[in-house]
């Protein structure tokens, strides 16, 4: 079975006159390093939030790591949520906390030890490239810099699956070559990855599947994919 299953998914928020996703079908298998593309408005971020469950289907079934999303009660949606990582274009970093601690308090929030907090900590710092940084606030961190903090702390307790949307939308070309190259090595210990994207030179230079939404609906799926269709 594979680790993400979408069976005829659609999404119509309330007053809307037109379904967001319309009778998605997607499968995604454990390791599977996936770009969301599509114009603004095509349901990226819609299909995020459902793999989140922030969002409920309208229709359809969810699947994700053996759960039924429909059937999971509102007390298991935050023990579900601990499997997976999430990314933002915009960090949303605590800018009270240092690197350290942004990343420590993800952990703490989940009831890990002190003492494994302690060892995990400068490991997935390392893992991110920050190392020397601990101590520093989010306001004296680079763009890129603070981008790496929020994959650390979305990868710290070593999640199925890590969504990310738009992780590069605030970041110079360079810096984002950076970034991906950091989610790479993630993918490459075994988590999925979910990326909503509109960055064609990353997407044209990894080279990985592509899945375009369009009206909310999915009209492309290649592995090895470009940003647009080749034609
Ligand atoms: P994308 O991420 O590809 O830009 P979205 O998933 O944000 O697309 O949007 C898909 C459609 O759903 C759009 O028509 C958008 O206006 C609508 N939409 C998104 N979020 C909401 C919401 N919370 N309430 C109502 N409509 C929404
Ligand atoms: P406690 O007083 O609870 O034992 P710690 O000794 O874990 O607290 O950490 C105190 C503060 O020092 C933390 O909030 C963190 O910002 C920082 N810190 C802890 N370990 C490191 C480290 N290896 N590198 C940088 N900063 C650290």
């Amino acid at each position: 079975m594979a680790l993400i299953d979408l069976e005829n998914v659609s999404k119509v928020y309330d007053h809307a006159s037109k379904p967001a996703l319309d009778e998605v079908n997607l499968h995604i298998n454990r390791g599977d390093f996936v770009f969301l593309v599509g114009a603004s408005g095509a349901g990226k971020s819609t299909l995020l939030s459902l793999l989140l469950r922030e969002e409920e289907a309208s229709a359809g079934q969810i699947r994700v790591a053996g759960n039924d999303l429909q059937r999971i009660s509102h007390r298991h949606v935050p023990h579900y949520r601990r499997g997976i990582g999430f990314v933002f274009q915009d960090y949303k970093l605590l800018e009270n906390m240092t690197v350290w601690e942004n990343v420590a308090f993800a952990l703490e929030v989940i009831g890990t030890k002190r003492s494994t907090i302690k060892s995990i900590v400068p490991q997935v710092l390392e893992a991110v490239g920050l190392t020397g940084k601990e101590n520093r606030m989010p306001h004296e961190l680079s763009g890129g810099e603070a981008q790496r903090v929020a994959i650390a702390r979305a990868y710290a307790n070593h999640p199925a699956i890590i969504l990310a949307d738009e992780p590069t939308g605030n970041l110079d070309p360079t810096t984002s070559v950076g970034i991906m190259e950091v989610l790479e090595a993630i993918n490459r210990t075994g988590t999925t990855i979910v990326m909503a994207t509109h960055n064609e030179e990353i997407v044209n230079s990894m080279r990985k599947r592509v899945v375009e939404l369009h009206g909310g609906r999915i009209v492309r799926d290649e592995e090895n994919g470009m940003y647009d269709s080749a034609l």
